[in-house]
């Protein structure tokens, strides 16, 4: 089958993710919600399904969805209830999942996309239709000749976010997915954790001829990788572009991702939401959440990512650097506490993204006093910019201060006007030629002489210093 996508075939996608809250304890019972324990030793007669167990509401749990659900701007439902999902699985002891049907948790939320942050066209807005409280299952681990099942994550509690199908390509679908991600590590109400299965990301998708009616929906199931999707998606809209195009029809049906071959196969033709027998959970009352609560929760809502964005933005970032701030929460914090300093943002955030990010683990290697300290031993001119760097890598991770530091180690900027005077006579008269150009107008060429007595000083010439003198020399066309 022809891989390439047709400009005539517009994908149409929504997303259905699946996180889970950072919850102790299982959403019913109190087993441990840990990762990685050996297999079926987090297990009580509620998660395994027993006749006659009963569940009790985790109280974490429903703190942590309404968090979830306000910070992506949903509306908290007056009442939610409830609801059993019957299905067959082996990794599911009871027969059905407790999770949301018509009464969910939250409903018309939003996603804000970065796209086209600081030009003039706004971000982009993403739908979230609803956002439900439910349990995961266990899980089936297949061999050649049988089948295990581990049952560590039955009842593991479980946010469900449906977006609305506003994304039209697979860079879109990654991204919505992405700040989705975001917004939940920001709230601390998952860990975002991919690999480990904390979040993972079902795709829902149709093609049509521009502006025509939606197609058929098919749904990929488990992709939990931002690879996966683009790729799947990619693969799914020339697939369903080529029946379309041979006169076929796309079956509705669910699929399934093998990042292997690069392609998406059948799992299992669509089941209407009847087969599922939805009936309210009887063991359950429905969820009655005060307004005063809710309101609380609301106002302890951290600044979201969007408007750290936008308020970056305003510092005049560029859109890159923009992103890379705020996609880690030690970086943002720690940026935010060096501009308290009174520093020139664009400064900060160029050594932050650069020099640490790049020797970063999980936290800030360096503190938000350390990097005032550097920056300012380089704007009164006392080190370079080269010397900086060197004496960032003596004082990061420790508790030194930078400006101690530099005058033990007797670093210095090669202040002293007569040596970078000596150094600048020898740079100009051994370019005659340059001289030359750059009298005659070609006042770039400053850089090129720059350059030449900062390899001559080891870059430890003042460049304000080296700079005036170089000007003086080639205006004044006194050598
Ligand atoms: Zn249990």
């Amino acid at each position: 089958m022809g891989m390439v996508t047709d400009p005539g075939y517009e994908p149409v996608i929504g997303l259905e993710i699946h996180a889970q809250l950072r919850t102790r304890t299982k959403l019913f019972c109190g087993c441990l919600a840990d990762f990685g324990a050996a297999p079926n030793t987090r297990l009580c007669p509620v998660c395994m399904g027993l006749p006659g167990a009963l569940p009790t509401l985790n109280r974490q749990a429903v703190a942590l969805a309404v968090r979830a659900a306000l910070g992506l701007g949903c509306r908290i439902g007056a009442r939610s209830v409830f609801t059993r999902k019957h299905y067959f699985y082996p990794d599911l002891p009871k027969g059905y999942q407790i999770t949301q049907g018509d009464f969910p948790l939250g409903t018309d939320g939003t996603v804000h996309l970065a796209a086209g942050m600081d030009s003039s066209v706004l971000e982009r807005v993403i739908r979230v239709e609803r956002l439900h409280l439910e349990e995961d299952t266990g899980k089936s681990v297949h061999h050649a000749e049988y089948g295990l099942v581990d049952l560590n994550r039955a009842g593991i509690p479980l946010i469900e976010i449906v977006t609305l199908p506003d994304l039209r390509s697979s860079q879109e679908a990654s991204d919505c997915l992405g700040e989705i991600r975001n917004v939940l590590m920001r709230l601390e109400v998952c860990d975002g954790n991919m690999e480990e299965g904390s979040l993972r990301c079902d795709v829902n998708i149709s093609v049509r001829k521009s502006s025509g009616e939606l197609g058929s929906r098919v749904e990929v199931k488990n992709l939990n990788s931002f690879r996966f999707i683009r790729r799947a998606i990619g693969y799914e809209q020339a697939r369903q572009a080529e029946i379309l195009r041979s006169g076929g029809q796309v079956q509705p049906e669910t699929r399934g991702w093998n990042e292997r071959e690069g392609k998406t196969y059948t799992l299992r033709s669509k089941v209407s939401s009847n087969d599922y027998r939805m009936v309210d959970e009887p063991d359950l009352l429905p969820l009655d959440l005060s307004r005063d609560w809710v309101r609380k929760q609301q106002a302890q809502l951290p600044e979201l990512p969007y408007q750290t964005r936008k308020r970056y933005a305003s510092l005049g970032l560029s859109r890159d650097m923009v992103i890379t701030l705020h996609s880690q929460k030690w970086l943002m914090d720690l940026f935010d506490e060096v501009m308290e300093l009174g520093l020139e943002p664009s400064g900060i955030a160029n050594f932050l993204a650069t020099e640490v990010l790049r020797d970063a683990g999980q936290g800030a290697p360096i503190r938000a006093w350390q990097v005032g300290e550097l920056m300012g031993l380089v704007a009164e001119g006392t080190i370079s910019g080269k010397q900086m760097k060197e004496l960032y890598g003596w004082v990061k991770s420790t508790d030194e201060s930078p400006r101690q530091v530099a005058v033990e180690r007797g670093l210095r900027c090669v202040a002293d006007e007569s040596t970078v005077f000596l150094v600048c006579e020898r740079v100009v008269t051994s370019n005659a030629q340059m001289v030359h150009k750059y009298r005659q107008g070609k006042k770039g060429l400053m850089g090129y002489f720059m350059a030449e007595v900062m390899k001559q000083t080891q870059g430890s010439a003042d460049p304000r210093v080296a700079t005036a003198i170089l000007q003086r020399m080639l205006e004044e066309e006194q050598v």
